[in-house]
């Protein structure tokens, strides 16, 4: 076995980031972020494409800037409207954080984002990766940036052979991609190792002979490659039992919008109730559903939870108590639901219901 490199050790690699960039040249993927390139396009692109696949994000992405075109644009644009353009898309922290982050920028940076990476990360929403990303791909500044795929490539490149998930691993990780850096085309250099791991250095088989930096590969010259980087399991989803009620009436569905502060936050869906157990769900449901009767059930994994939610059709009590986490509750014309943020679960819940 190799001993890790210290994480202030120089990396050993000379001509990586020369080999790397002309692979990035000839062989770049040509995806939409990647022309008429600012600080703003970047931002965007890179908080979408945060825990979600490329072709997913490509057509939420042109919408988005078609209805935003400018960082000013966002910042003066209803919330409501931001998490409808990001329906579907999962995560919606992320759309409030993008939001939040577009006032602050126009309220200390007079709209415009800092070419500097200390003031980059004092903006709401914007943490190292992301200040990374606008500082070296839309204004050429020599810093690193470390997401999962530069996780994996500089893992298998240095045959490092600890828990990736540790944060003094991650450390190691900024430190070496901090030293690989070139000070001519850094941004090309950034998204080159994002690219290689998006295309050639796959998770579970990697494509080492396709790959151009082979030669100078540790894992491969190892024959570590598809067993790196050693990741500790996840921490399993808990399982949250929930009941909803899809409530209808003359091409009208009844929606709840969620708190600011709960999970989906100012996103819409059916009343939900959530509770240790299947009964207990259904008790609870019934404070503020008259009538139920049960449609199925939907099943949904988020990252740490996996909910079964029993759907119930009927109409809503005389004097409905709802769960506190909704903020406004009201009967949406189903023409209109196009102008809500709804996520994916509550579509799967108003299908169920028949909706
Ligand atoms: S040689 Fe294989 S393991 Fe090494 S960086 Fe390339 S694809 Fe990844």
């Amino acid at each position: 076995m190799s001993k890790p490199p210290a994480a202030d050790a120089p990396a050993p690699r000379p001509g990586l980031a020369a080999e790397l960039i002309a692979w990035f040249d000839r062989s770049a993927r040509d995806l939409p972020w990647r022309t008429n390139r600012t600080g703003y396009r970047v931002w965007v692109s890179e908080i979408m494409l945060q825990q979600t696949r490329v072709s997913t994000v490509i057509p939420y992405y042109e919408r988005f800037l078609a209805a935003f075109p400018t960082l000013r644009d966002l910042a003066a644009a209803d919330i409501e409207q931001v998490l409808a353009l990001w329906s579907g898309l999962g995560y919606y922290r992320r759309a409030r954080g993008l939001h939040e982050g577009a006032r602050d920028v126009v309220a200390r940076f007079q709209g415009e984002l800092p070419a500097d990476v200390e003031q980059l990360l004092s903006i709401k929403g914007i943490g190292p990766y992301t200040a990374g990303a606008i500082a070296s791909l839309a204004f050429g500044i020599q810093t690193p940036l470390v997401d999962g795929n530069v996780i994996r490539v500089l893992a298998r490149l240095f045959a490092i052979q600890e828990d990736a998930r540790q944060a003094r691993v991650q450390k190691q990780i900024w430190a070496l991609a901090g030293s690989l850096v070139p000070q001519d085309r850094p941004g090309a250099f950034n998204e080159a190792l994002m690219e290689l791991g998006a295309t050639t250095c796959l998770p579970q088989q990697p494509l080492c002979l396709l790959c151009p930096l082979a030669p100078r590969c540790d894992a491969h010259r190892l024959g570590l490659a598809a067993s790196l980087p050693l990741l500790a399991p996840p921490r399993a989803p808990t399982l949250v039992h929930a009941a909803s009620l899809v409530a209808r009436r003359e091409r009208q569905i009844l929606l709840g919008r969620r708190r600011p502060d709960a999970l989906f936050g100012g996103l819409w869906e059916p009343p939900t109730v959530e509770a240790s157990s299947p009964d207990e769900a259904a008790d609870l449901l019934a404070r503020f559903a008259s009538r139920p009767a049960p449609a199925g059930e939907v099943q949904h994994t988020l990252s740490h939870r996996k909910m079964r939610v029993a759907v119930f059709t009927g109409d809503p009590a005389p004097q409905p108590g709802y769960p506190p986490v909704y903020d406004e509750v009201r009967w949406v014309q189903e023409g209109d639901l196009h102008l809500y943020g709804i996520s994916t679960l509550a579509k799967k819940l108003m299908k169920k219901g028949g909706a």
